[in-house]
């Protein structure tokens, strides 16, 4: 790079941003500064487009009128980072740029500082060109200048504020809670903090603040709310990260209801400030009819629901595996070619279903059952059905969990699909959902005990304390999920308030009342000091923000997420540290050598 003489930037301040020039502007005398975005060198005029946060404004730096300028214009690069005086022009009419907000004017420079250089960008700045995502994390801040990346970072602070202002509104105070403390009941592994000056001992960091929440309502602050990172050491899949960010509240004496009528006029303030438009009502179904209707506990409304069919075939003679149990209906996929519904076939298959290849062929065999099946469905002209029986194991299962999952990801798999066809998978859609009532408690078959579905503090439904002893597969928790678009927003329960009650739960959960103590002790014992009946719930803000920017990775809404992996590709981390370090918090290694793999 040749050598560039820098200028200072002294007492010079901006009189305008780069966004905000308009025709009223013209005559005026402004300072601008940003970065050097695009450069187009005409010989005696040098045009250049000075991008800053909020905007793009055009400079002219004309040989004729100010030859000194013109000369140090010569010496911009692509990123350099200047400030220019100069006069606001009406462009005319045939260079008017109607794709930026200041493409009615420029600027006629008679002064430029170069301010800072910059090494040419690892990759062009433009909205549409294609990186690996490798190099953009690698340079991140550079990446962080894209226009689509500058967008999403500031819808987030907006939605992070209109979050603030919501619940600041509902009386929800904010308040911190501890990032090293100690294990917190998520299900996830914890991600452990040595102790120096404790050697040997550990802090958890926080999966969530859970138990200081909870903490805080027998403290009688009623109502409280955070946005807060939180930190689960899971095996990463495509789309996690292990620390990511939740909007955390809690209240006290609260109906399942009241946590609604809080949560829904949030998620309307956050949805204005990212400038969408949504239907500003959100349906309630049971987990158990969230199953039935479309074999998931976090469905997408923007398909409809398939329809269980078997009542309708029963005693037709059917074997099980002849037998329809679902049909799935997809709306104006229109004609499919043998090849698509071999491909569709196949996908059933994969997942224990068979699907049947033509409808026809039933209908022959029996016309009157599918006759009050399309009665049921009441499908339009261009609309798919498609059956699926079980053939996978169990052999001759009916419609149970397993069964209408598998439906459940084929109804989603071909409304995938076939999305050009009938675009209900609209991303400018928004369809919130609450699910409520999950069952209290899942089998685990591997350790054969049951686990909280949500988390061990959650109350079971007035009705079902007694079946915590004698039948937990059918108690129902106070607990609800917020659903966006087939993902999980967030979760949330009713706590259990009376120690009786959380000591009765712990049994259920198979935990010895020592490890109870030991684990959650502090909890226990706070229980016992005037806790009144509270809940709350949290939702996922990167999640939020994804679907709001319309974004596929949560990757595209955390300014310095972390690969698949959980590196971190710029800074390098996790890393190494010095021996001294590891001798200083009484830590011996006990790997073969460090791993340099950093993907
Ligand atoms: N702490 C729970 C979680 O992070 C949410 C809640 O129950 O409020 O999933």
């Amino acid at each position: 790079m040749a050598e560039v003489t820098l200028d200072f930037l002294g007492d010079l301040r901006r009189t305008h941003n780069c966004g905000e020039l308009r025709t009223a502007d013209a005559g005026v005398n402004v300072v601008l500064m940003g970065w050097v975005h695009r450069r187009r060198d005409l010989g005696g005029v040098i045009f250049i487009h000075l991008r800053d946060r909020y905007g793009i404004t055009q400079l002219v730096f004309d040989e004729s009128k100010n030859r000194e300028a013109h000369l140090r214009a010569q010496e911009l690069g692509s990123e350099f980072v200047v400030a220019i005086e100069g006069t606001v022009a009406l462009r005319s009419a045939d260079t008017v740029n109607p794709n930026i907000a200041t493409g009615e004017v420029e600027v006629a420079v008679s002064k430029l500082w170069i301010l800072n250089t910059s090494r040419t960008p690892p990759f062009p700045l433009e909205e549409d060109v294609d990186v690996k995502e490798e190099v953009r994390l690698k340079y991140r801040y550079v990446d962080l200048r894209r226009p689509h990346m500058q967008r999403n970072i500031i819808m987030r602070s907006k939605i992070a504020f209109a979050v603030r202002q919501a619940l600041n509104e509902q009386n929800f105070l904010e308040i911190e809670t501890p990032f090293m403390t100690r294990s917190t009941p998520e299900g996830a592994r914890d991600y452990l903090v040595p102790s120096r000056v404790q050697p040997g001992q550990f802090y958890a960091l926080p999966q969530s603040p859970q138990i200081f929440k909870q903490l805080l309502m027998v403290s009688g602050y009623e109502r409280y709310f955070q946005i807060v990172r939180c930190f689960r050491d899971e095996d990463l899949r495509a789309d996690r990260q292990p620390e990511f960010t939740q909007i955390d509240l809690e209240m006290s004496f609260p109906q399942q209801e009241q946590i609604y009528d809080v949560i829904e006029p949030l998620i309307w303030a956050v949805c204005e400030a990212a400038g969408k438009k949504v239907d500003k009502h959100i349906p309630r179904i049971t987990y158990a009819e969230a199953m039935n209707q479309y074999g998931s506990d976090k469905p997408d409304l923007r398909v409809p629901p398939f329809h269980r069919v078997e009542d309708l075939f029963a005693g037709a003679g059917l074997t099980t595996d002849d037998l329809p149990l679902v049909a799935i209906h997809v709306p104006n996929v229109g004609q499919l070619s043998r090849r698509e519904r071999d491909e569709i076939k196949a996908s059933g298959q994969e997942r224990g279903l068979r699907v049947f290849d033509d409808v026809k062929r039933l209908e022959r065999d029996h016309a009157e059952r599918v006759a009050k099946m399309r009665e049921r469905i009441q499908p339009g002209e261009n609309d798919l059905i498609m059956l699926a029986a079980w053939a996978g194991e169990p052999k001759g299962a009916l419609p149970d969990q397993t069964v209408l999952a598998a439906c459940g990801q084929l109804r989603l798999h071909i409304a995938q699909k076939y999305n050009d066809r009938h675009e209900l998978l609209d991303p400018e859609i928004f369809k919130f959902l609450w699910v409520v009532d999950f069952p209290m408690f899942e089998w685990d078959d591997e350790e054969k005990r049951w686990n909280a579905a949500h988390h061990p503090f959650t109350s079971v439904h007035d009705e079902d304390l007694e079946k915590l002893e004698t039948d937990p597969a059918h108690c129902r928790a106070k607990s609800y999920d917020l659903v966006l678009n087939g993902v999980e927003l967030g979760s949330g329960s009713i706590r259990i308030h009376r120690r009786d009650v959380q000591t009765k739960v712990f049994a259920a959960l198979g935990f010895s009342e020592e490890e109870a103590r030991r684990r959650f002790g502090f909890l226990l014992e706070a229980l016992e000091y005037g806790a009144p009946p509270h809940g709350g719930i949290a939702l996922g803000l990167d999640r939020l923000v994804m679907i709001l920017a319309g974004e596929q990775s949560i990757r595209e809404v955390i300014p310095f997420p972390k690969t698949a992996k959980g590196t971190d590709l710029m800074c390098e981390a996790p890393s190494t540290v010095p021996e001294r370090q590891l001798r200083e918090l009484g830590i011996r290694l006990n790997v073969p050598h460090q791993s340099s793999d950093r993907k």
